[in-house]
């Protein structure tokens, strides 16, 4: 695909104040040399390698070094133009120069603090299935606690932003906004005069409540590295090839958890969130995926739904618990999937419609097939973990290697007589394994 029909605007006017100690107010924020490229550069090359080359850089503080810098952009592959910020406009008040500059019916906005590899195709797939006014990159990031959260609905529609100020009684999906947009150039037609204008309060917030905005939602690396200590983590992750290992053009390696038994104590059904506690070294374990280059994605079957103990959404809630609790201890899940069906009929409480043979409820492998394309796996290198043979099972039926953890039924539920891989103590235990045998 290329995507001669998409401008990308890089916002990279800000002061870069928090970032002095590493400029010495001598070097624009976006020249800073990230493992000897400036920021800036690593940015325009992910756009170019995917066909983006109609580049527009606002630049405001020490910005003339920038254009002496790119000049025109064909020493890059690219074309560059430039909007100068004569007075600060806040993060969305130059967009009212663009509306003569900008001749392509999206645009991408991509502010300057903001480090990514990602497929392009897939983003700007999903804006063009949507055909919304808006589409925003979102993730799980480390420290949900800590930021601003967005309240999806299951068609991935924005209904809110939780800002990270305002105390949380409830819990919650890690879902955070990345800070990369795709936007239909329309919406510039709302830039009237020049002002200082706020990119999220003043434009975003406004578009979410017209229903305007959509979440396409990424594992690839994306991070924000607006301050020295963050600057450093990106470089290093750079350096350790993170940033590649996660792009989903190349294939990925997936670690799958199973829930109960394995990540949380083992309770038997669960229906209620009360229910659900985390092992205690469930964080650490999935900790440790999140900065191996592995996913971490959650597979379970959840026959509560069918046996009419419970509705899908109580176990989203569940799963909301799962990963607040995770979140605050630094881990995230890739993603989350569960089969809520159940094979056998005639129980008086039942939920009829659950109730079927299905090709999701492990031992089938129906939920790994999807997140296999979902995040174009590579399974002959994708572990599963899990305290049942059903696990051990599915695993062997996927095609992917297994541990067993001695937590949960410990493999006595006697469903199947299947060997793992490998047997451990628990969850952290079979993840340093794993991580170990990775390394060999
Ligand atoms: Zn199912």
């Amino acid at each position: 695909m290329i995507m001669k029909d998409y401008t990308a605007v890089i916002q990279a006017g800000g002061k870069g104040s928090r970032m002095i100690e590493l400029t010495q107010d001598k070097l624009p924020k976006p020249l800073l040399l990230l493992n000897g490229k400036p920021m800036i550069q690593w940015q325009i090359e992910t756009l170019s390698d995917f066909g983006i080359t109609e580049i527009v850089i606002i630049t405001g503080h020490l910005g003339d070094k920038i254009k002496d810098y790119f000049a025109d952009g064909s020493n890059y592959g690219v074309h560059i133009s430039y909007i100068e910020e004569k007075e600060p406009l806040g993060s969305a008040g130059a967009l009212y120069y663009l509306k003569e500059q900008i001749l392509s019916e999206n645009f991408i906005l991509i502010f300057g603090d903001v480090m990514f590899e990602i497929d392009w195709n897939r983003m700007i797939g999903f804006h063009e299935n949507h055909q919304k006014q808006v589409t925003l990159l979102a993730h799980p990031n480390s420290h949900p606690y800590d930021s601003d959260l967005l309240l999806l609905d299951q068609k991935m529609q924005v209904k809110a932003i939780l800002p990270k100020n305002e105390e949380r009684s409830f819990w919650y999906d890690n879902c955070v906004n990345a800070g990369i947009y795709i936007l239909k150039s329309d919406i510039l037609q709302d830039f009237e005069e020049i002002q200082k204008r706020d990119f999220e309060k003043d434009i975003l917030c406004e578009r979410i409540k017209r229903g305007e905005v959509y979440a396409y939602i990424t594992s690839e690396y994306v991070k924000d590295a607006g301050t020295p200590e963050r600057f450093r983590t990106v470089c290093q992750e750079q350096a350790d090839g993170i940033w590649a290992k996660k792009w989903l053009v190349n294939k990925q390696k997936c670690i799958f958890l199973d829930r109960d038994g394995t990540i949380n104590q083992f309770r038997g059904l669960i229906a209620n969130e009360d229910e659900f506690e985390l092992e205690e070294f469930a964080s650490e374990a999935v900790r440790k995926i999140n900065g191996s280059g592995y996913l971490a994605i959650v597979v379970t079957n959840q026959p509560v739904v069918a046996r009419g103990m419970c509705q899908e959404e109580d176990v989203r809630r569940i799963h909301r618990k799962m990963q607040t609790l995770l979140g605050r201890q630094g881990a995230f899940l890739d993603d989350i999937i569960f089969c809520p069906h159940h094979p056998d009929k005639g129980y008086p409480e039942e939920n009829k419609a659950y109730k079927c043979t299905c090709e999701c409820r492990k031992p089938a492998i129906g939920m790994i097939r999807q997140m296999a394309v979902k995040h174009n796996l590579d399974l002959e290198k994708s572990w599963m973990i899990g305290d049942s043979t059903v696990d051990i099972k599915t695993a062997k039926n996927a095609g992917v290697s297994s541990v067993l953890v001695m937590t949960g039924q410990a493999g006595q539920d006697g469903k199947y007589n299947e060997k793992a891989t490998v047997i451990a103590e628990n969850l952290l235990k079979a993840v340093e394994m794993i991580l170990s045998l990775d390394k060999e």
